[in-house]
């Protein structure tokens, strides 16, 4: 393999600012590092809430991006598991201490010492890029790199998610319906379960779409669904939607927020949440959490609807997302 030493890279300079077109030295693996050329990368709702400044302490300047697929170019002395060549998928969870207590207790979504790609390391908004081997995912051949990269944010976040609404959840609600959610409904279908989508009122494309997943129900978020609901996943980041859910969900019902940002939660009535409704959110994800995903992913098996942009068009995807306007998932094509 020819081995570049200047790579194509968009950077985050400072928060609120956009990504700039930068060439830099391509980075060299450490131990347990391996260097991936990068051929896909998905642009996730929580790259917006880094470059908005929403998250607090990112790597600057930073290279964005958390759903990365690609080939392995150099191996780090240490690494093991994969080898030069291999097709390989980085996730959100980059690393941990391996040493802390939710470590130890096989809760590593929860690390204290956790790195994460895209926000306190560099990621794969660029033409190669670092990852510790152990954190990495081989890839199902069910998918392509364009196709693989949404699942290993929207799809492994979302997944965890989706367990934490319950095995018995048989009417699951979505509210946003965009890149996690039309992921995680087909899983749903598969399994059985009845699914609602809640979109912005009018957004009649997002509706359409989430019926043609196999959603029973679409409408807009503020209107009660016709049934009330077991439980119910908020991936909008939007705090107003955790009593309209609430109201959603039957006695016992779950109520869970899929996103690492929010906008404030309003003040409600306790009403709403007595009977034993529960709100909770998800963190992060374990490296079971993965490989359970791909594995259900392949067999469904799940088909990522995207929308393809280059890498400099990073900018444009990013406003994409924030605008809600793509049906499904954001990729970036990568070549080096
Ligand atoms: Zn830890
Ligand atoms: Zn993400």
């Amino acid at each position: 393999m020819n081995d570049p030493e200047e790579m194509r890279a968009m950077v985050l300079v400072s928060a609120g600012k956009r990504l700039q077109r930068v060439a830099m030295p391509v980075p060299v693996p450490g131990p347990t590092q391996i260097l991936i050329e990068v051929h896909a990368c998905g642009v996730c709702r929580t790259d917006l809430h880094v470059v908005d400044g929403e998250l607090p302490h990112p790597k600057l300047p930073l290279i964005p991006g958390h759903e990365v697929v690609g080939k392995v170019h150099r191996l780090g002395e240490k690494a093991v598991g994969f080898k030069l060549g291999d097709r390989v998928g980085v996730p959100w969870l980059g690393s941990t201490d391996r040493s802390c207590r939710y470590c130890l207790e096989g809760r590593e979504n929860l690390c204290d010492g956790a790195v994460f790609t895209g926000y306190t390391t560099d990621g794969g908004y660029a033409a190669y890029c670092l990852a510790d081997c152990r954190y990495c995912y081989a890839l199902p051949g069910a998918f392509g790199d364009l196709e693989a990269a949404p699942l290993l944010c929207a799809g492994l976040v979302g997944y965890r998610s989706y367990r934490m609404a319950g095995r018995n959840a048989e009417r699951l609600g979505f509210y946003g319906f965009g890149a996690a959610a039309h992921l995680l409904a087909q899983v749903a279908v598969h399994e059985g379960r009845k699914v609602y989508a809640f979109t912005r009122r009018g957004d009649s494309d997002a509706q359409r779409f989430a019926l043609s997943l196999g959603a029973v129900w679409a409408g807009p978020s503020d209107e009660m669904p016709p049934e009330k609901l077991d439980a119910a996943i908020l991936f909008a980041p939007v705090g107003e939607l955790v009593p309209a859910a609430l109201r959603a969900v039957v006695k016992g019902g779950t109520v869970v927020c899929g996103g690492i940002h929010m906008s404030d939660i309003p003040s409600f009535p306790y009403q709403i949440l007595w009977e034993e409704r529960s709100v909770r959110s998800v963190a992060n994800l374990t490296r079971q959490d993965g490989r359970e995903f791909l594995e259900i992913a392949a067999k469904v098996p799940v088909r990522a609807e995207i929308t393809v942009f280059t890498l400099e068009q990073a900018n444009e995807a990013l406003e994409g997302v924030r605008t809600g306007r793509l049906n499904g998932a954001a990729v970036l094509e990568i070549h080096a």
